[in-house]
């Protein structure tokens, strides 16, 4: 079985000291290419330096260039050069993560959208994919994106975690869907169960979204408290139960999907 972890913060500080050994686990647990988020300009880059010196072979580790809302008060005309340089590199593939937060709201609500709007016309300039962040601001977005959709070749609502209606906007938008151990956590990610059935194939995708958002359904706990990419199987086994499929028909639909949508190349199994 095959798994693309299409959403991974390895520039994290609490990665520093394990990246080789976390990148080991994942490829043991099945997990045989991960897509690093960028989060800021300089993140971004620290995210292709990662690619770069953890795999030579250039199959397994890609990235993607960005700024997140929280930083887009940082947003700068230069922010949309650096950017561009960035994307340019043959391991980035994909815009992000930008987005709109306003469950968060650590910067103002008019530079999220700035920053966000420049970031969807460096996809259309360079024909790149976007991953998409959104708290409590589905309706905004889906505003924004609409002007924009004709012309973007894809994008991903990472780390859905929104109702109903949420969803249909983003699928009506011909969007795709990023799931995480959100859907593990009991607490608030229970609503998700019945909507991950409505997520057609070709169009659902599985990230770790680790150090976060740890599956709380696993077992054993392990003791560090943080998520890893070689957890990724847990929000498989999940998605799977809810969706009505077995885990393998997941796996297979579910990477062919992300290979589709970050160009990744087929890579034999270990
Ligand atoms: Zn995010």
């Amino acid at each position: 079985m095959q798994l693309v972890d299409i959403g991974l913060n390895l520039t994290h500080p609490s990665f520093a000291h394990d990246r080789e050994a976390l990148l080991t686990r994942a490829y043991q647990a099945g997990v045989c290419q991960l897509v690093l988020t960028g989060t800021s300009v300089a993140d971004s880059e620290q995210a292709l330096t990662l690619c770069r010196q953890l795999d030579e072979t250039g199959e397994r580790l890609f990235a993607t260039a960005g700024v997140h809302p929280h930083d887009a008060r940082e947003w700068t005309p230069g922010s949309a050069r650096q950017l561009r340089d960035l994307l340019q590199e043959e391991r980035i593939r994909a815009v992000g993560e930008c987005g709109l937060d306003f469950n968060r709201d650590l910067s103002p609500r008019t530079q999220q959208e700035k920053a966000l709007e420049e970031q969807l016309a460096l996809a259309v300039e360079l024909g790149k994919p976007v991953f998409l962040h959104e708290r409590d601001a589905s309706q905004r977005l889906a505003e924004i994106l609409r002007h924009y959709r004709d012309s973007l070749t894809a994008a991903v609502v990472h780390c859905f975690t929104g109702d109903r209606q949420a969803l249909f906007a983003y699928l009506d938008l011909d969007l795709h869907i990023g799931i995480t151990g959100w859907i593990c956590d009991e607490r608030r990610g229970s609503h998700l169960h019945p909507l991950v059935r409505d997520i057609p194939a070709g169009r659902l995708m599985l990230e770790s979204d680790a150090p976060y958002l740890l599956p709380r359904t696993l077992r054993p706990k392990p003791k560090s408290g943080h998520n890893e990419p070689a957890f990724l199987p847990e929000v498989l086994r999940e998605v799977a139960s809810h969706r009505g499929e077995s885990e393998e028909a997941l796996a297979g639909h579910s990477t062919t999907c992300a290979r589709r949508f970050f160009t990744l190349p087929e890579i034999s199994a270990r």
